[in-house]
């Protein structure tokens, strides 16, 4: 109770109304609203949502040489992974937050308005995540997945890495409590040049991981170079399986069955192979990631066609940030048409984000979450990769290149 107000006079001054959102009007040559095509309508927006995708009132913004595409989501990103390393142990977690900025700025301006991060150091995701939110970051919409859980394989005892199904569980909640939207467990070996399969989590250790996510009520993404820790992933129950090659038909069918999402993330050992000077790695890793890539390929080609989902993710590190949505152009060589490799990056990620409600597609109510780009994406999916043109979240315009 505010002193001297009466209760009635409180609940009026609660009860005022709020100045009106923001409204705004872009009037596009074509709408892809994830899945149906309008031409020659307008976008509307209230606040940082969609009000209305149809008719133009006066005075609506001109984009009439654009198509309209849902804000797209990177479902595997790593936005806290920077290359320097410039300060002492202590004040890492606050400088990575700080180098990460320009991270999350080139992803955003790629047309990526949401991702999913699998795994940070120190929290520094979480850090990230609600600073954007707050609006004082400029990037895209993060669901985090804080420490991502490893077996152990060294003498030292990290936050992450756990032995056996209780210690699995353990540091599964740990990140939970400390404020991740998501969980990633890593069930093989290979990373960066090291594109070795081997499977570190046993299933019972799996399985665990996937209870105590699921138990309270969040998703779980497991990555696997291999087959086996592919198999055991999606038999332990994951909600996606991260990277995975040389899959076999049963752990395919499997997938099929349980609608267990598919992120292979091809094109980030493209990243690798063309930067590998500049990463340090010797000339023959070239080789292992090269044939990495083909048998990347061709189990995504295998999987699409036998029906498995799939959403996209970059696995972007580093210097890679911008280059995110790439990932489609692999996922048109493994046999989507380009609305389908469209929608991987759009409905199916909001979908395996539990956020189909509110995100993926242009429609109302949904976040106006809004990419411009050059061109027909439905017919040349190079034109989402490479001719985005202006970028809108949340209602705001957060880069502009159309003049
Ligand atoms: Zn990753």
């Amino acid at each position: 109770m505010i002193y001297g107000m009466s209760v009635r006079s409180l609940a009026a001054l609660m009860l005022l109304p709020v100045a009106p959102a923001f409204a705004a009007s872009y009037r596009f040559g074509t709408v892809w609203d994830g899945d149906q095509v309008q031409k020659n309508v307008c976008l509307n927006t209230q606040g940082d949502k969609i009000q209305s995708v149809g008719a133009c009132p006066a005075g609506a913004i001109d984009m009439s040489r654009y198509t309209a595409i849902p804000g797209m989501i990177d479902v595997h990103t790593h936005l806290t992974y920077v290359q320097e390393n410039p300060v002492s142990l202590a004040g890492r977690g606050a400088a990575v937050v700080y180098l990460s900025a320009a991270n999350a700025k080139k992803t955003l301006e790629a047309g990526v308005t949401t991702v999913r991060d699998l795994g940070a150091q120190n929290y520094s995701d979480i850090a990230m995540r609600d600073l954007i939110n707050k609006g004082l970051m400029k990037g895209p919409r993060m669901f985090v997945a804080g420490y991502g859980v490893q077996v152990q394989r060294s003498t030292n005892v990290t936050p992450n890495t756990a032995t056996g199904p209780a210690e699995v569980m353990r540091v599964v909640r740990l990140q939970m409590f400390a404020g991740a939207d998501v969980i990633k467990m890593y069930g093989s070996t290979g990373s960066g040049q090291d594109v070795t399969q081997f499977e570190t989590f046993t299933f019972e250790e799996m399985k665990a991981a996937v209870d105590a996510a699921h138990a309270l009520g969040k998703r779980i993404a497991i990555h696997s170079y291999g087959p086996a820790g592919a198999r055991d992933a999606v038999r332990a129950g994951a909600d996606s399986l991260e990277h995975a090659t040389d899959m076999d038909d049963a752990t395919i069918a499997d997938m099929v069955q349980r609608k267990t999402w598919y992120v292979p993330t091809i094109d980030h050992n493209r990243y690798y192979a063309d930067n590998y000077k500049m990463l340090g790695y010797p000339t023959q890793a070239v080789g292992g990631l090269n044939d990495y890539i083909a048998r990347n390929l061709a189990t995504a080609t295998k999987a699409w066609r036998a029906g498995v989902r799939f959403a996209m993710g970059s696995d972007v590190v580093y210097t890679m940030f911008g280059e995110n949505t790439r990932e489609l152009g692999w996922f048109v060589k493994a046999g989507m048409t380009a609305g389908q490799a469209l929608k991987a990056a759009t409905v199916n990620g909001a979908e395996l984000l539990g956020q189909e409600k509110s995100l993926g597609m242009l429609r109302p109510g949904y976040f106006a979450d809004v990419v411009a780009v050059e061109g027909d994406p439905l017919a040349d999916v190079q034109v989402a990769i490479e001719k985005v043109r202006w970028v809108m979240k949340g209602g705001e315009v957060v880069m502009d290149k159309t003049k």
